[in-house]
């Protein structure tokens, strides 16, 4: 436990300070990407517990993925001490309705044992109730069965009609936190501004730079007008760059620039060594001539060059060694389709590699095998990591018999599946309903181990929120960064939003960023002439240096935008 006191709030930056301390009322904090926005957060609510003496049960902090929720509350622990961190309610939307559903399930008509639906039983009920979406929830409701979805809508259901049970939950949580607040849905906004406390103590924070979700229905617009919805609202910026060596950063502001949502926009590098290297730019001739190139340099970084040093310079006190392990490099990428190129150079260069899509969890056979499995054999005692790994055992034999039908399930699946299970089951211990809670609402990248000895793989979304010392934006090409369907023209927001998916993109990067495009990718069914994204258009050409070309010039180059 870190020393609580005046010294409480020294390991900020002055601005920093000024959003943990706040007095009450609505807080906005914008900030853009490395600017310790969960540093920030965290710090507040530990000076309002300690220095203030607001009661730590009557704090709710909320994130949108679970990953996040464990960081909150790994850090409020270091910073309160456990036993008082403990009495926080730190929760994802999706947590937090349903434990309201549980302390009022009767009130929501729902049965003290109910559960979330599986995909087979949305599946049944899907059919037998056509396109009849009230049919739909009922039929999921005369079997105890909610929705996912229905975690957030149902609760604001539930407490948009009784005004005592508002109150009720206006009292317990007196001040609220939202991480990520760009993201925030209709119904997730209606739930917060129903427990929002009467005195306005909810302090909102995130990016609108950032914001990436709208397919899935998030709405930036939200997050815009704070300032209309929450009378007297404070805002404080934080425009120091904690994260970034100073080129990559002045790259990644110059490429929001044209669509930035944010104002006035400023980062400035905290970082300042004269000696950091520009962003690394290659063009591949062909996306297996990209993926050669980053096992060549990811080669160079870590195997052959294992002396060589990254540059120094950290400002918090930390000091790059100069090493660099697989686990300090990621490779991002817009489809998950890229993946198997480099995934395939990797594994035959003997790297190591960890990879998960933000795909849901629940959307893996495997995982979907297993989960029915444990929750029939509910009774038995015992770990989770134990259960599991014994299941698994069960179904892989069971599958592996042929059947009529041909393979629905492969004993593979259901040991992949396990072992993206395992750490999670881990830290579940032996609590079974918030083990399959986290199946039915995590994403797989929720399922990864930051300190597993390998290089990651990730989708931007996926990528957000991260930092790694190495990074490879791959695909940089028009069409697959904007996405965009051969033949047609995206609207001019859906752009905007693919220009902010590739500025998170390359915030994620610390000391080293490479970006790669191919002359050539196979993509729709046939192999396709590629140029670079217009986004890079929008940097410096100072700020890059060109990786070794391979692409001979022939005329039709011409026609790409070329560095
Ligand atoms: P993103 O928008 O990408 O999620 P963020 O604003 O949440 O970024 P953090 O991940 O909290 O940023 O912080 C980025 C990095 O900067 C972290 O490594 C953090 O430890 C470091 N950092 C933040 N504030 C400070 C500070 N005052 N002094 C030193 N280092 C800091
Ligand atoms: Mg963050």
């Amino acid at each position: 436990m870190e020393e609580v006191g005046t010294g409480l709030l020294d390991r900020l930056d002055a601005m920093q300070r000024v959003a943990a301390s706040a007095p009450g009322g609505p807080l906005l904090i914008v900030a853009g990407p490395g600017t310790g926005k969960t540093r920030t957060l965290t710090h507040r609510i530990a000076y309002l517990c300690a220095e203030l003496f607001v009661p730590p049960a009557h704090c709710l902090a909320i994130t949108f993925t679970r990953r996040a929720a464990e960081e909150l509350r790994h850090r409020l622990d270091g910073l309160l001490g456990a036993k008082d961190a403990e009495d926080i309610t730190v929760s994802t939307f999706h947590s937090l309705g349903l434990s309201i559903l549980r302390d009022n399930a009767k009130a929501a008509g729902l049965a003290p044992g109910f559960r979330i639906a599986d995909d087979a039983e949305r599946a049944a009920a899907r059919e037998a109730a056509g396109t009849d979406d009230a049919a739909y929830a009922k039929l999921l409701r005369q079997q105890d069965l909610v929705d996912l979805d229905e975690l957030v809508t149902l609760p604001l259901a539930l407490l948009e009609d009784d005004a005592e049970l508002v109150a009720r939950y206006r009292d317990r949580w007196r001040w609220i936190f939202v991480d990520e607040y760009q993201d925030v849905d209709d119904a997730q906004y209606r739930l917060l501004r129903l427990l929002s406390p009467p005195n306005g103590n909810l302090c909102a924070i995130g990016d609108p730079d950032q914001a990436i979700y709208s397919f899935r229905g998030a709405d930036v617009g939200y997050f815009l007008r704070f300032s209309q919805d929450f009378t007297d609202a404070r805002l404080v910026r934080l425009t120091r760059n904690y994260r970034s060596s100073a080129p990559i950063l002045a790259a990644a502001v110059q490429a929001i620039a044209p669509s930035s949502l944010v104002r006035g926009r400023r980062l400035d590098p905290a970082r300042l060594d004269p000696e950091a290297p520009l962003v690394g730019r290659y063009h591949a001739a062909s996306s297996a001539d990209e993926a050669d190139f980053v096992v060549r340099t990811i080669d160079e970084l870590v195997g052959g060059l294992s002396h060589r040093s990254l540059d120094s310079g950290r400002v918090d006190g930390r000091h790059v060694t100069g090493q660099v392990s697989f686990s300090d490099v990621a490779v991002l990428y817009r489809t998950d389709a890229q993946a198997a190129a480099i995934v395939d150079a990797l594994f035959r260069a003997g790297v190591p590699v960890q990879k998960r899509s933000h795909d849901r969890l629940r959307d893996r056979p495997g995982v979907g095998a297993i989960a029915r499995e444990l929750r029939h054999a509910d009774g038995l005692g015992g770990s989770l990591a134990a259960r599991v790994r014994l299941t698994a055992q069960v179904l892989a034999q069971r599958y592996a018999a042929p059947t009529l039908d041909g393979p629905a399930l492969t004993p593979e699946d259901v040991w992949a599946a396990s072992d993206l299970l395992m750490p999670l089951a881990q830290r579940c211990g032996d609590d079974l309903p918030a083990f399959l809670l986290q199946i039915a609402t995590g994403a797989e990248v929720d399922a990864l181990d930051p300190r597993a000895e390998a290089v990651t793989l990730l989708t931007l979304h996926a990528a957000k929120g991260l930092e790694f010392p190495v990074v490879f934006l791959v695909g940089c090409e028009d069409g697959l960064l904007p996405l965009r369907w051969p033949g047609t023209t995206p609207a001019e927001e859906a752009v905007a939003e693919e220009r902010r998916l590739f500025f998170v993109g390359l915030t994620r990067a610390q000391d080293r960023l490479y970006v790669s495009h191919a002359a050539r990718r196979f993509r729709h069914g046939s192999e396709r002439e590629q140029s670079p994204t217009p986004f890079l258009d929008a940097i410096d050409a100072g700020l890059f240096e060109r990786m070794g070309d391979t692409v001979p010039s022939r005329p039709r180059d011409r026609q790409l935008r070329l560095l």
